[in-house]
């Protein structure tokens, strides 16, 4: 860019580069504060029985609470964090987080939610995770078939060997294995084939502004056609309305969180809205 500006006319350094640098810099340093300083937090987004209306658990989604900004969305550092090897920090730190979590509302409430927690797909096909997770269960003495492992596509195919063979321990292990997003980005059927998941997850894209019978949705009715004859369960993401909502149902779709039903939220909302949400309405 420096060449753009022509002859006779240098410039240094780009100050739009030199911004960017400048704020790659502060929010490393930021992200390993906030790690120290317990700055972040996770809420719990109740993932919904679409057949009942009953809440089955949770997705464990992290929020960051700057001390001098308000909220940061994950959006905004993750990217980052996977770039420069925290990431491995922030998912350890979100994992025990989540069992200590689902450890006092066993111990407070009796109950034994769901809950699944994202993990970036550097550190899923990474040796050590499955000794993390493994270890963090053991230690805050949860159940494994109430912990989900949420990865995406990309996560798997960019190491898949490795990845595909820490699906198999984990199911050992009884813990289960979402397919986030699913639809968005690589989506082959190749993979899917060979993977044994336990979970699709219907990425909202394809949820969004959904209405009407069966032929209309053609993309929602075939996944979950797709999921049913893997025998896996199928999740929707991202439902806002009660015709998305009516799609998901005639569709025989398992699960589905959104909107509509419940944002994410602190942990004590969370168990309450879930206690609150235990008995079947029929004709929901
Ligand atoms: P995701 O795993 O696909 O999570 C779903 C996102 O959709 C969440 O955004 C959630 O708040 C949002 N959402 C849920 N229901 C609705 C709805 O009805 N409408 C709309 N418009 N949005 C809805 P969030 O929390 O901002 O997270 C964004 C992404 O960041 C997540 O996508 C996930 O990939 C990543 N992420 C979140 N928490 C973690 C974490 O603890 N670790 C890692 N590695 N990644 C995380
Ligand atoms: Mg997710
Ligand atoms: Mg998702
Ligand atoms: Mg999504």
């Amino acid at each position: 860019q420096a060449k753009a500006a022509g002859r006779g006319n240098f410039q240094l350094y780009d100050p739009q580069l030199d911004r960017a640098n400048v704020r790659d810099l502060v929010l490393g340093e930021e992200i390993r504060t906030a790690l120290a300083e317990r700055q972040f937090e996770l809420h719990y987004q109740p993932v919904i029985d679409v057949a009942t209306g009953v809440a089955v658990g949770f997705e464990a989604l992290i929020r960051w609470q700057h001390p001098e900004r308000s909220w940061i969305a994950p959006n905004e550092f993750i990217d980052y964090a996977e770039k420069h090897r925290l990431i491995e920090k922030i998912d350890r730190y979100v994992l025990r987080q989540a069992l200590q979590q689902m450890c006092i509302w066993r111990a407070n409430t009796g109950t034994a939610p769901k809950v699944s927690v994202n993990i970036s797909g550097r550190h899923f096909a990474s040796p050590e995770f499955i000794n993390t997770v493994l270890s963090l269960l053991e230690e805050f003495e949860i159940p494994p078939n109430t912990l989900g492992i949420e990865i995406t596509e990309r996560a798997v195919i960019d190491k898949f060997a490795i990845a595909q063979n820490n699906i198999q321990i984990l199911q050992k292990h009884h813990i289960r294995v979402l397919l986030d997003d699913f639809g968005t980005g690589y989506s082959s059927l190749n993979y899917l084939h060979q993977l044994t998941l336990d979970v699709l997850k219907i990425d909202r894209t394809f949820v969004k502004g959904s209405r009407g019978n069966q032929q209309e949705n053609p993309i929602i009715n075939s996944i979950v056609a797709l999921a049913a004859a893997m025998n896996l369960t199928v999740v929707a993401e991202g439902v806002e309305t009660e015709e998305e909502l009516k799609v998901l149902q005639a569709a025989g779709c398992d699960l589905c969180q959104g909107y509509y039903f419940s944002k994410a939220l602190p942990a004590e909302q969370a168990i309450q809205y879930f206690l609150e949400h235990q008995t079947a309405i029929v004709g929901i």
